[in-house]
């Protein structure tokens, strides 16, 4: 089966919700919205899965804790999880920051954070919100506006990050 936009939307909505009643049934708990941010309309669920594994590997990591509740989906539209934590919002949001900057993958990681009060936090500092394109390195925001690279080379680019991080990880 094709995924379309549609079917996108409609997991979209789905986490939304989830999202809600994960935040009323934790109400002194951040909650973290963890999906691979893949570009373009074609989806690998092996490789979004690969990296939401290693999103939620190094988020746990970096944490230093079990989540107090943690769920993950692995559905035709993407890989999604959920972590439920006791910081702040704010400190929560502080370290998704840093692992979609440090990690080598962090680029193709989507970390949503919800504070205390069930809303979206958001980024500290506005150059956070900056991710260069995975091909140039300019604003993502400004290529995808203008289309700068093609679907093909864009899949393409994923793909190397993906085989260049999870081959090196078996040679470790
Ligand atoms: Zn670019």
């Amino acid at each position: 089966m094709a995924v379309t936009l549609n079917h996108r939307l409609y997991a979209r909505d789905v986490r939304a919700a989830r999202q809600q009643e994960l935040a009323a049934k934790f109400p002194d708990h951040s909650i973290i919205v963890l999906t691979a941010e893949i570009p373009g309309a074609v989806r690998n669920s092996r490789q979004n899965n690969d990296i939401g594994y290693e999103a939620l590997r190094v988020l746990i990591e970096r944490f230093g804790y079990r989540p107090d509740w943690l769920e993950v989906h692995e559905l035709p539209t993407g890989f999604e999880s959920f972590l439920v934590v006791p910081n702040d919002g704010a400190d929560a949001k502080a370290i998704c920051c840093d692992i979609e900057r440090e990690h080598p993958l962090g680029r193709l990681f989507k970390l949503e954070v919800y504070g205390h009060d069930g809303k979206l936090v958001e980024r500290r500092i506005k150059t956070d919100g900056y991710r260069p394109c995975l091909i140039c390195g300019e604003d993502e925001r400004t290529c995808r506006r203008i289309n700068a690279h093609t679907p093909a080379e864009l899949i393409e680019a994923v793909d190397r990050l993906h085989d260049e991080f999870f081959h090196r990880a078996q040679l470790n």
